[in-house]
Formats: structure tokens, sequence, C-alpha cells
């Protein structure tokens, strides 16, 4: 008897189990928690944030203050106490016209090669500095070099930073002309996009950035003409929408790019930018591009990213030639995990491509979660 009642609610449990899915949940506006990454923010403006590392230094930080000055543009800069101790008149003046300040350690050590106690320090002395200088504390920290090391998403929650990451860069710190910076990040703006320059050298002054200066100025009026408004990172997180589509195990999709095609022979490069929660498993997951339109459909695979270290949350889809046209795309991508079975793919979105410019993606369609069982 006790059998057949246990069975009977089993069953009923079953049935209730087999009805219609409930509804996903609406989706929340994107915002990161101390301890977590921060590289690319889904916004629905074209907004750009530009990010100065390294500095106070003496004389780029001057220069580069004139140039954002001239533009009326706000930056974030990312300051090493060392460098602010030595510079505190730079560090009250880039603060009094009105930028951003993140931490980025005291003195600039590599976090991969310190120890737990080392990196606290690092931070917690930087704090200190900043505090007395500027009267804040600084929420944003930038890793130096942008590694990770031992335990750092463990500190930073207990100390209560927001890691923050990056975008897009044009490797600054390797010789370039301004003409080669200033392009390298023209061809990765997208809205919600943050980019890394420096206004210093480490704990060293001297001219060593005067490139990146002459870049941003040369980069600014290019971007202002493409319709973009710069803010502070700051300013970027509060303008936060909804990611453009959200996965089963957390893992959000906070933008996708599709950057000029510079020469038919390349092809063509698909970025996205995505957020993983940390349980997430990256290796036992792949993404799934479909494409249609002109000359489509397209498919395309690829896994997720390593993650790792701050830059490295960004998938770059390079997509051979000759298939594309410029025109009108409907797009889906897929996240599946494990080899055959499929979850979800609640993204779809259409763009146009822009004849000379970065393609800017319209926002995506959340769709219900759905299974999809065919293979690719
Ligand atoms: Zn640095």
């Amino acid at each position: 008897m006790n059998r057949m009642i246990f069975g009977a609610l089993a069953t009923a449990l079953l049935l209730a189990g087999c009805g219609q899915p409930p509804p996903p949940p609406a989706p929340q506006k994107f915002a990161v928690q101390p301890g977590e990454l921060l590289h690319f923010v889904p916004v629905a403006e074209k907004l750009v944030a530009l990010s100065f590392d390294d500095g106070p230094s003496d004389p780029c930080t001057r220069q580069l203050l004139e140039v954002l000055a001239r533009e009326q543009v706000h930056a974030t800069f990312f300051i090493i106490g060392a460098n602010a101790e030595k510079h505190p008149g730079l560090l009250k003046e880039l603060v009094a016209a009105g930028h951003a300040v993140g931490s980025h350690s005291y003195s600039h050590p590599r976090f991969d090669q310190s120890t737990p106690a080392q990196i606290r320090e690092q931070i917690v002395r930087n704090d200190a500095v900043l505090e007395k200088l500027t009267g804040k504390t600084p929420v944003l920290m930038r890793p130096p070099f942008g590694l990770y090391g031992p335990q750092y998403f463990e500190i930073c929650r207990e100390t209560g930073h927001i890691i923050a990451g990056w975008s897009a860069s044009a490797s600054d710190w390797n010789p370039h002309t301004p003409e080669e910076i200033s392009g390298a990040l023209l061809d990765q703006l997208a809205p919600g996009a943050i980019f890394l320059l420096h206004d210093g050298k480490e704990t060293n002054d001297g001219p060593h950035r005067v490139a990146s200066v002459q870049a941003v100025a040369q980069l600014i009026p290019q971007v202002k003409a493409r319709g973009y408004r710069f803010v502070t990172i700051p300013e970027l997180q509060a303008a936060a929408v909804a990611p453009p589509a959200v996965f089963a195990g957390g893992a959000q999709l906070l933008g996708v790019q599709w950057p000029e095609r510079t020469a038919a022979s390349k092809g063509v490069a698909i970025r996205m930018h995505w957020q993983l929660p940390a349980a997430f498993v990256r290796s036992s997951a792949h993404v799934w591009v479909t494409l249609a339109g002109a000359g489509g459909p397209f498919k395309f695979d690829c896994g997720l990213p390593h993650g790792g270290d701050v830059w490295k949350e960004t998938e770059t889809l390079k997509v051979p030639p000759p298939a594309f046209q410029p025109g009108s795309y409907a797009m889906s991508i897929a996240l599946s995990r494990g080899n055959r079975n499929w979850r979800h793919l609640p993204c779809s979105g259409a763009w146009t491509r822009e004849s000379k410019a970065a393609a800017v993606p319209q926002p995506f369609v959340v769709a219900p979660n759905r299974t999809v069982e065919a293979s690719p």
C-alpha cells in the first residue's frame, strides 16, 4: 500500500515536472560585485571608456590631461601609489578635472609572482595612498600587467574591489606609431568597450608614452565622429542594461562585435565578450554562431574564452573569406555543453554592417530558453 501511494505521488510529481517550462526570468541589468571582473559593459547607447595605466608620470600625464581637457573627455586613471607620492599635484589635478581613479597597486609588481599576503599589501597600501591624496578609496582595481595572482579574486572580494579589465588594447607598451595605436583601437570600437592605454611606464618617469598621448589626440575626434560619447568606467557601469543573452549555467554574452574587414583575403572576425561565473566549466562548452543574410547562411564554431587574466574574456572567431558581403545579417549564438546535449540558445539578433566603420550590433532579443537537439 505504502508503495502504491509512493508510486502515485512520484507519478504526480513527474507529471507536474513535464508541464510547460516556466518562463525565463526577466533579464537583470548587468552589474558586477567586488571580486568579479569588469571588462565590457552592455549599454544601449554609443558609450566608450578610455582608461590609462601606470600614471601619474612626468611629462605624459600632464600632456594627456591637456588633450582630454581640450576635447572635454573624461577618462579613468589606474594609479600606481608610488607614482602618486612622487606627483601628488598631478593626481589632484586629474581628480579636480573630473576624471575617475582606480588602483593599479602600490609599486606595480607581477601578482602572478607574488604571494597572497604581498598582493593584499599592494592593494591595501595603495588604497591608503589614494584615500589620503584624493579623499576617496578606489573601488576599481586593475592588476599590474593585467595578471591575476594567487587568491586574487578572494582578496578583491574581501577588500571590496571590482577587478578592472579591458576589452580593447593596442599594445601601446610596445613601440608603435600614434597612427597604429589609434587605428587598432578604432577597429575595436563598440558600445560598452573599455580601451586600455598608458600614461606612464611602471614606476618610471620619462617620455615613454608620447605616442600614446598623440594617439589619443587622433582617436578622440574619430570616435566622436562615429556618434560615440566618452565616459568614465563608473559612468559606463551606471549606464549598463541587461546583457544581450544569458545562458544556462549563468554565462552572459555581453556584446558582439563584427569589426571592419581590412582586407578581403583576411576575412572578418566576430568578437564576443563573455562574463562567466567562476564555477562555469569552460572546457566543456562550445559556441556555435549562425549568420543568415547576404550570401548566407553560414555556421561557425569556437570555444569559450580561456580566462586566466583580465584580457582573456573575449573570444575572436575568425571567419574565412570570401563569404561575406556588406548587408544585414541575422545571427544566432548557441552555447552547448558536452558533446550531444545542446542547451539553449536564448539569443538572436541582427545588424547592418556599416561601410566604413565597425558594425554596431542592434540590441539582441533574448528568446525563451529552448533545447536544440540537432547537431550543427
Ligand atoms: Zn601597469
